[in-house]
Order: C-alpha cells, then sequence, then structure tokens
C-alpha cells in the first residue's frame, strides 16, 4: 500500500508492526493485533471475532469464507452486513 505521508510504497509487514490503533474500530493494538482475513487491514482480536463469527455465519448459509480472503473492505462491509449477526 502507499504511504501518503512519504508516497512510498510500504510492505504490509511493516504497517503490521507500526499500527498504533484498530484500522476497524480504533482500539489500541497494545493488547494484541493480528491481519485481517478479508482486508489487508491491521486489526484488533475483538475484530478478529467478530470476523470468525462472520466466516462461522457464512460456513453455516452454505458460502465457502476461503473465496472472500482478501476481497477488501467493500465487500467486507456488505459480509459484515449480511452474515454479521449471530
Ligand atoms: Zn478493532
Amino acid at each position: 500500500m502507499l504511504n501518503w505521508k512519504t508516497n512510498y510504497w510500504v510492505k504490509p509487514e511493516d504497517d503490521f508492526f507500526n499500527s498504533t490503533y484498530c484500522k476497524r474500530c480504533g482500539f489500541n493494538l497494545a493488547g494484541g493485533r493480528t491481519m485481517s482475513w478479508f482486508s489487508t487491514d491491521v486489526i484488533c482480536l475483538q475484530c478478529s471475532n467478530e470476523e470468525d463469527t462472520i466466516k462461522r455465519n457464512m460456513i453455516k448459509r452454505g458460502v465457502n469464507p476461503d473465496r472472500y480472503e482478501g476481497c477488501g473492505p467493500l465487500k467486507f462491509a456488505f459480509l459484515q452486513y449480511e452474515f454479521g449477526e449471530d
């Protein structure tokens, strides 16, 4: 992804360790961080649990979550709406 400050391309793993806040909810990442399954966002463990719920609900309704790995924030917003509820 392109860093808007330096205009240099940064590797996702640089972003991974340098991020301070969850890209999705803004929570401090000091408590733990992980890479989103659905996008390149660095997210907190709570958001990761939410993604697990979405993946479980997809499987329950016959949708293979593997097909949506790295699908990006726009598609994720749809999946969140469609499969986010327990
Ligand atoms: Zn979060």
